[in-house]
């Protein structure tokens, strides 16, 4: 999945569930704007890099940068999940 600010780069998406029903939440992020979003209740592709909901600060902190600036929890699930962001000042 392209990052929706432009063509520099594909997002990555890492997910925090339960390995057994498969079903948690996701972080969609860029590695390069440093933007994230959280989406809730998702299904989590088998084979996909996933922490259990008890892993530790320093394990999400190695998942997603601390760096990362994540939007707040959608409250609106029937909203795309691509929405206009802020435009990045000199980018
Ligand atoms: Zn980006």
């Amino acid at each position: 999945m392209p990052c929706p600010n432009g063509d520099h780069g594909r997002v990555r998406v890492f997910y925090t569930g339960d390995p057994e029903t498969r079903i948690g939440t996701a972080i969609v992020w860029c590695p390069d704007c440093r933007q994230g979003i959280y989406v809730s209740r998702v299904g989590i592709p088998p084979g996909a890099e996933t922490l259990p909901f008890d892993a530790t600060q320093e394990e999400g902190d190695a998942a997603v940068p601390p760096a990362v600036v994540l939007l707040p929890p959608d409250r609106a699930p029937e909203q795309p999940l691509r929405r206009p962001t802020p435009v990045v000042q000199g980018a």
